[in-house]
């Protein structure tokens, strides 16, 4: 029942969509929408949008939503959000904060029940290796950099407060980090709890569904998943206990190469999470005009087409810049580098073109000077037959340059 597709007017959209889901008997945002800000807006942007449900929260979303991370451009995002695309997807770490406080001026003004922001913060500290938490993590940093989040997006509340970027069993259901999310939840000062996850996200899911606490998961989900049939299975169990799914990393890297040469084929790559009806939404990161119509185009009609499934090349199995995140290779260096986080960083520079994302998350590994200079032969054997050495002596290279050349 969760996670009707239905086919939404707009005007109804506005009208049920966030007071919404009467129908499904659930509580919804406290006030009664007003999301078209003039009559003519609605007017002009009549048309349907499917939606879907998010889980318990009751809260009706367009099928695409939007992740803001790689993105400083106000503009576009006040045309998102007044395209339809309401839900906005940012984190207390990226661009330093900054990306929250540029959301925080397009929402300036707006009617708070006209746009749902999920945010997300870090449980720190972490071990730089495994992300696993210890007795050294505790929940008042956690509380303080959510009361900062909410100053910079100028809200009281959030709609949706993620534990940001979790891969255990034991992360998911930390107990001093449930006990603040739990404050804050009580507080009003977030309606939604939830957790994000992009490594190991079946049993990250499996643990959220089972401990009835989270409202939301956010997981990486996308057709060059190498455990699909495990994360599907998960995802459809979170869903079925009543979680709102919402799927981030649907591009999957955005390119096969790091020289852009061929870029993966977004718009269906979006379908093709979309496809799936235990997903609520999708946030597709956009840090452009043509990106946004493009995902509008997928939100208007997002059945694949047969081209469609043949552009996704899935018959590919390993390459491209999307790192499975399985830590396969973790075990495997000798020096304990933190590989994963290593290639996701690889990520952010070549296929997002976020140098800023890049160097802030490869500053936060604690790297040693002269990464691998003392191997010869890597000893690393990536699932994704990735040329590990290669690419972490490459990416290497950010950390030459001071963090204030980017963004
Ligand atoms: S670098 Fe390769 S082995 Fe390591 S996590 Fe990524 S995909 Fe897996
Ligand atoms: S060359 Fe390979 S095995 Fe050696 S430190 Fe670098 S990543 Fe690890």
């Amino acid at each position: 029942m969760n996670h009707h597709n239905s086919q939404v007017g707009r005007r109804q959209f506005l009208k049920k969509g966030l007071a919404g889901a009467a129908g499904f008997g659930v509580l919804t945002l406290s006030g009664q929408a007003s999301v078209a800000r003039d009559a003519s807006q609605t007017e002009e942007k009549k048309g349907t949008f499917p939606a879907r449900v998010l889980g318990r929260t009751g809260i009706r979303l367009p099928i695409v939503s939007m992740g803001v991370m790689n993105s400083d451009n106000e503009n576009l995002v006040r045309a998102a959000l007044d395209a339809g695309l309401i839900h906005l997807d940012t984190a207390h770490v990226y661009q330093r904060g900054r990306n929250e406080e540029m959301i925080g001026r397009v929402l300036k003004g707006r009617p708070r029940d006209s746009f749902v922001i999920a945010t997300k913060v870090l449980g720190e500290p972490r071990d730089r290796r495994t992300g696993l938490f210890s007795a050294e993590t505790k929940a008042e940093p956690f509380l303080q950099k959510f009361d900062l989040s909410l100053q910079r997006l100028g809200l009281d509340h959030v709609d949706i407060l993620y534990l940001h970027n979790v891969q255990y069993r034991d992360s998911v259901l930390f107990e001093p980090l449930l006990k603040a999310l739990e404050t804050i939840k009580k507080s009003g000062k977030a309606r939604f709890v939830g957790v994000s996850t992009h490594g190991n996200m079946s049993e990250v899911l499996n643990v959220a569904a089972e401990s009835g606490f989270y409202d939301v998961v956010l997981t990486s989900y996308n057709f060059r998943d190498q455990n699909l049939e495990a994360l599907e299975k998960a995802i459809a169990r979170a869903a079925e206990a009543g979680l709102g799914v919402v799927a981030m990393k649907t591009q999957a890297g955005v390119y096969w190469d790091r020289e852009k040469t061929e870029p993966i084929n977004m718009k269906a790559a979006l379908k093709w999470a979309l496809r799936n009806p235990h997903i609520a939404t999708a946030i597709p990161g956009m840090t452009a005009f043509d990106q946004l119509s493009l995902n509008l185009e997928v939100l208007s009609d997002p059945a694949m087409t047969p081209e469609d499934w043949e552009s996704l090349h899935l018959e590919r199995k390993v390459g491209g810049l999307y790192c499975q995140q399985c830590q396969t290779c973790l075990s495997q260096c000798p020096a304990g580098l933190p590989l994963p986080s290593i290639m996701r960083s690889y990520m952010y520079a070549y296929g997002y073109g976020n140098l800023g994302a890049a160097h802030d998350l490869l500053s936060s590994l604690e790297l040693p000077d002269a990464l691998c200079a003392d191997c010869g032969e890597c000893r690393v054997t990536c699932s994704q037959q990735f040329d590990v050495k290669s690419r972490v002596t490459d990416i290497a290279r950010l950390l030459r340059t001071p963090r204030e050349f980017f963004a």
